[in-house]
């Protein structure tokens, strides 16, 4: 029989990736959306995909909608990626961020169990969740948790119910612990696609400046078609269990500055970007920087796209899409 998959976050970036990977494995894929005068299919439609999706219609917020969907679809897989994912505005909007990013949650585990109890279900959790807790500066599976955001609170709180949801009544729920990902359809708010976009502007004469909060923090930046294997993988196991998704290696902000402005022949980036205190957090995570042994020797997962090619993808497919 066909096997069938349920992702909700469908539109944004690693959705349409998870789905062309899918689709690849010959999978039916529903693909959730709110309800929108004026949906954007953008990022589907860069993988070539929009129209092999077929879209169900409900909202992280609406229990009910969560419930008839899961009823329907009765998928092999749910890949739960909707999320309000930005750490930014999780302070302004922290009430928005614990319904979809918690409570969404908890409603779809309720409607599995109820309703479809040998779906496997993946959770995207996030190394965000350890705040600035490491274990010797790297951060594994058995690094302890600090939240430092009402985003990161939020997912700690869906890490938990999912494996409660396993322990409890033997579903199987896994929590994919990734590392900050990336990609040319980033959202435009995270710090490497305003880069990136920001930088081909500059190059093409469209703008002077980028203006940027604290760059001296560092993540572990991967390729997130890339990570989305590891996703599928962890459904694929025997038993369900959590992963972390990293590279193992750490860049500053600055790093990233430096090769995608030397990528399009500037060299004095410095000039090019301007601080402002708007964009620095209530309260910062100094260094990301994971150990993905565990994926490597259980999903025989690894990351395969290195930080400057990673850059440089970035940096030319807005100068392609600017052009
Ligand atoms: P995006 O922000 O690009 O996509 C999130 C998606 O969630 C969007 O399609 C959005 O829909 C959808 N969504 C938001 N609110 C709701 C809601 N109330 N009901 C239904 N859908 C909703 O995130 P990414 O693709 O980058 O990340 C995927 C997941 O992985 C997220 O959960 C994120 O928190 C997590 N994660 C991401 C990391 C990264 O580096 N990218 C790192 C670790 C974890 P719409 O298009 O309608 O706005
Ligand atoms: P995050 O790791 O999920 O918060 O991903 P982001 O891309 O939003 O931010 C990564 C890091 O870049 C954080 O330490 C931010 O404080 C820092 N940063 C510096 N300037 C900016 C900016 O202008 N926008 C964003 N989004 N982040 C910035």
């Amino acid at each position: 029989m066909k096997k069938t998959a349920l992702i909700t976050g469908i539109l944004g970036q690693d959705g349409p990736y998870l789905a062309k990977l899918l689709l690849e494995k010959d999978y039916k894929v529903y693909g959730l959306i709110r309800r929108y005068s004026n949906p954007n299919f953008e990022n589907l439609e860069f993988l070539g995909i929009s129209d092999r999706i077929e879209y169900v219609s409900g909202d992280m917020t609406d229990e009910a909608s969560l419930i008839n969907i899961i009823k329907l679809t009765q998928p092999t897989e749910v890949y739960n990626l909707a999320a309000q994912s930005f750490v930014g505005s999780s302070w302004d909007q922290s009430k928005l961020t614990t319904e979809v990013n918690s409570l969404g949650v908890l409603y779809i585990l309720n409607a599995i169990k109820l309703f479809s109890p040998l779906t496997k279900f993946y959770q995207a959790s996030t190394s965000e969740m350890f705040g600035n807790s490491s274990n010797e500066g790297i951060q594994t599976e058995e690094t302890s948790f600090h939240p430092r955001s009402p985003y990161a609170i939020a997912k700690l709180y869906a890490y938990w119910m999912t494996i409660n949801f396993k322990e409890s009544y033997g579903l199987f729920c896994a929590n994919g612990i990734l590392f900050n990902h990336e990609s040319p359809i980033r959202g435009k708010e995270f710090v490497t696609r305003k880069i990136s976009d920001g930088v081909a502007k500059i190059k093409l004469g469209l703008s002077d400046k980028i203006r940027l909060g604290n760059i001296d923090s560092k993540r572990d930046w991967g390729f997130a078609g890339n990570y989305v294997e590891a996703m599928w993988l962890m459904l694929q196991q025997e038993k369900a269990d959590n992963y972390i998704v990293s590279t193992g290696e750490s860049h500053s902000i600055k790093n990233f500055l430096e090769i995608a402005f030397d990528h399009v022949g500037i060299s004095d980036w410095e000039k090019h970007v301007t601080i402002d205190p708007n964009f620095k957090r209530p309260a910062e995570l100094h260094v990301l920087q994971g150990k993905s042994d565990k994926a490597k020797n259980v999903l025989k997962w690894i990351p395969k796209v290195k930080f400057e090619e990673l850059v440089k993808m970035m940096v030319d497919a807005d100068l392609q899409r600017l052009r």
